[in-house]
């Protein structure tokens, strides 16, 4: 992974190709913006350049090989161990910071998900910000910098990242999945500017599973429970992309709305799906769609409290259908 082969964040990349010419990295780094966007990708291409044989993240040389395969000893890789990041975890990592490089001129810590660091281990990693180690660089990734401690923020050279603007990311999606453009632009929408989401396995959910689910959703009337709960099963089957497949049916009512409202057909979402939008816009008023886009709502707030999610997405379903 190099800087020329990630798209976009060009303001981001130029910044830190400067810190490098002038040797000017900084003993931390707060990487901050939304999840999926290419943070981690920077980071490894910052991580490379500085561990390469020939100071340039060439590709070919065997420090480069092995950050590109996550096996430079180096390199430490610290992510949420479940819900928080712990003490233990931080406490590791300084006792690998305080030894010297394996291999390379640096120690490079990349702490995924810096958000989750629990109080105790945030005080710990504060300490190891305050007395940076010579030739070591520690990068944090976070969506949500504001929940990290303020005293550990001002410890780290701070670099905003934004999502790719929508007519960026569906001209590259096209290009890169020889997609045309109404489904590049349906995939961009649905992804909301993550890469990760677009390319990964979500890109056959938003893609094909979509037109089935709503087809499944559609079908239902107020007399079919037997369909109704079969749909329900299908949906707490798929618990990995169940949040993504409830913002497909969420689209596709906004979608409506937005018709009803007079909106223009750029606006929507389901650009592929014109034909089964206007014929659904006739059954339907602003307020049943309210009620609708009120049921997935609640739907997702309760999946977010872990409670039971079959009764969570039948009751949402049963309040749909009844709308
Ligand atoms: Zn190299």
């Amino acid at each position: 992974m190099t800087f020329a082969s990630i798209i976009g964040h060009d303001r981001q990349k130029n910044i830190l190709r400067r810190a490098l010419e002038n040797r000017r990295i900084a003993h931390a780094y707060l990487f901050e913006g939304p999840d999926g966007i290419g943070k981690r990708l920077v980071a490894l291409a910052l991580a490379r350049a500085l561990l390469c044989q020939s100071g340039q993240g060439c590709g070919d040389c065997g420090p480069c090989r092995k950050v590109d395969h996550n096996n430079h000893p180096d390199i430490h890789l610290l992510d949420a161990d479940g819900a928080t990041i712990k003490i233990d975890q931080v406490r590791a990592l300084q006792k690998e910071l305080s030894l010297r490089p394996l291999e390379g001129r640096y120690k490079i810590c990349l702490i995924d998900g810096a958000e989750q660091f629990n109080p105790a281990a945030a005080n710990a990693l504060l300490k190891t910000l305050e007395e940076p180690q010579p030739n070591t660089l520690i990068i944090l990734l976070s969506s949500q910098p504001e929940a990290l401690l303020s005293t550990i923020r001002s410890r780290c050279q701070r670099l905003p990242f934004q999502r790719l603007p929508k007519p960026r990311l569906t001209e590259i999606l096209a290009d890169r999945l020889e997609l045309s453009e109404t489904e590049a632009a349906v995939l961009a929408a649905l992804s909301d500017g993550s890469f990760k989401k677009a390319l990964g396995q979500n890109k056959e959910l938003y893609l094909e599973r979509r037109r089935e689910l709503l087809r499944s959703l559609l079908a239902l009337s107020p007399g079919s429970t037997i369909p109704l709960f079969k749909l329900a099963d299908e949906l707490v089957a798929d618990k990995d992309q169940l949040v993504e497949i409830l913002e497909i049916f969420q689209a596709f009512f906004r979608d409506l709305l937005l018709l009803k409202h007079g909106r223009p057909e750029t606006e929507l979402v389901n650009l592929d799906m014109k034909e089964t939008l206007y014929r659904q816009l006739k059954k339907e008023t602003a307020s049943t769609l309210l009620q609708k886009l009120q049921a997935l709502d609640a739907g997702r707030y309760h999946l977010q409290r872990n409670v039971n999610r079959q009764l969570a997405m039948e009751i949402m379903l049963m309040r749909m259908n009844a709308a």
